[in-house]
């Protein structure tokens, strides 16, 4: 497009001394050929820019139904909140009696964090879900170090996120995997088997990653403590049971939220987030400093806390996610985050029984606010997972999480969310339906999907492996 001597807006005259490069420069900082940019008008610019960002695939333009990753549709007052100036210029070494509105909010955070969790002090540090949960796991270490009790080993059940055994070899912990039943629960006997003066704590997700509640997590809660461990919950699946159940009711010591997921911030593509944790009193003392604390009507940062693990963030955390959080709280209320957890129930259990015919679906009873499906029977005839991920891109849907828990063989997991209506639910499970149905006729097809799509089947192993983040111009 470009054409010689276009361009996007016009410069002045120069009114100084025009001086040859090779008087300024030594001639091996010079090029031999001038550089091949291009040349375009201001509109010709903002087209291709605005062009490319259509090909970009978002929340806001279409169903995103990523399984645990709670893709929701994010409300524009949240936006509006955190771009209010005195949130969104507020400076970090600002002194604090000129920011009383925003301690005033993480302060009153901590406290809805707390109510929702049924736990008792929260800190807001934690910027993403992996980061609360090594903060929640160096609390827990802090804890039994107090006590000066020596305990090395983590259990986590098969069906917990990846993160889990992550966050904790990062903490150093001996982490010992423990098998789900047929039903998809913690075996009790595997439990009972592994349970000893080792265990520093339990980590469970819980709806676990196969989108199930744990029936047995007050025996199991139980149990650890008769052990002296602590519970730790990952709460990244809160959209769940938001004001069903509360995790402090069921015997956890310890967890995280993930904002950006249950409380509504746009993410992925390594956007911000935010990962808080709330713990019961006991742990309260190792809580990162500073804390925001309140006296009389004044609020403040408050560090003189002798048994506290000290930072784990710079300045007060990710506190435009914060804001968002915080709006999304108020603007729903008690009722409203019930009503939440409720319709995302059921919208996943909806299209889990739209879609019992056509696929497998592992484990009985209901889900919760995700389900996972498998395409073993698809396998037979030479389809797989991911080519029908990648055929949903032909349908104009986002792929669901695939591959993931790895205890489901060509797994599909699939997390709808409360904010798509029923027609949107029916539209996504005929593409499905439809896709099932090319699987029996015509499965060749599925194995090169996506064909309607800006670029065709890519190489994703090639492309981790053999990145090329250079770009040379076309000779
Ligand atoms: C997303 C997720 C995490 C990790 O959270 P990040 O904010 O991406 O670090 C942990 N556990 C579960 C169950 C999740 O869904």
């Amino acid at each position: 497009m470009s054409r010689p001597g276009r361009v996007g807006c016009p410069m002045p005259k120069p009114d100084v001394p025009d001086i040859p490069l090779d008087q300024l420069l030594p001639a091996d900082a010079l090029r031999a050929d001038a550089p091949r940019l291009p040349e375009l008008s201001e509109p010709e610019v903002v087209r291709h820019f605005t062009g490319l960002s259509r090909e970009c695939y978002s929340v806001d333009s279409n169903f995103y139904p990523l399984g645990s990753c709670t893709m929701k549709y994010n409300p524009k007052v949240n936006e509006w909140a955190s771009a209010l100036s005195g949130f969104a210029h507020v400076h970090p070494y600002q002194d604090t009696s000129t920011a009383q509105g925003l301690l005033c909010l993480m302060y009153e955070l901590e406290r809805y964090l707390a109510e929702i969790s049924g736990l008792d002090a929260v800190s807001l540090q934690p910027c993403a879900g992996a980061h609360g949960e090594l903060t929640g796991l160096m609390l827990v270490r802090a804890y039994h170090d107090a006590r000066g009790e020596k305990r090395d080993t983590i259990l986590i059940p098969d069906s917990a996120h990846g993160t889990n055994p992550a966050s904790s070899a990062l903490c150093g912990y001996k982490v010992v995997q423990l098998r789900s039943n047929e039903e998809g629960m913690v075996d009790l006997a595997a439990l009972d088997a592994n349970l000893g003066p080792h265990v520093a704590a339990f980590m469970i997700t819980n709806p676990n990653t196969l989108g199930l509640f744990e029936r047995n997590i007050v025996k199991i809660s139980e149990a650890v403590h008769r052990v002296g461990g602590l519970m730790y919950l990952d709460g990244a699946n809160m959209n769940a049971i938001l004001g069903i159940t509360r995790p402090g009711e069921f015997g956890i010591d310890v967890m995280h939220f993930n904002l950006h997921k249950t409380f509504s911030t746009p993410h992925g593509g390594g956007g911000p987030g935010a990962g808080p944790i709330a713990v019961r009193k006991s742990l309260e003392p190792f809580l990162p400093i500073p804390r925001i604390v309140k006296s009389g009507e004044t609020y403040g940062l408050g560090s003189a806390r002798p048994q506290t693990i000290g930072r784990v963030r710079s300045f007060l955390g990710n506190v435009g996610v914060l804001v968002r959080a915080y709006t999304y709280i108020r603007s729903l209320g008690p009722d409203g985050l019930k009503a939440v957890s409720v319709a995302a129930v059921l919208n996943a259990n909806y299209l889990r029984e739209k879609l019992r015919p056509y696929y497998d679906i592992p484990y009985d009873g209901r889900c919760m606010h995700e389900f996972v499906a498998s395409a073993v029977r698809q396998k037979e005839k030479g389809v797989r997972a991911l080519d029908i991920a990648k055929r949903l891109i032909d349908f104009g849907f986002h792929p669901p999480t695939i591959y993931f828990p790895l205890i489901v063989p060509e797994a599909l997991m699939i997390e709808p969310t409360e904010t798509e209506s029923r027609e949107t639910l029916d539209q996504f499970a005929d593409a499905l339906i439809a896709i099932a149905r090319e699987a029996d006729e015509n499965p060749a097809m599925l194995q090169d999907a996506p064909h309607h799509a800006y670029v065709a089947r890519l190489d994703e192993v090639k492309a981790a492996r053999e990145l090329k983040l250079r770009w040379k111009p076309p000779a």
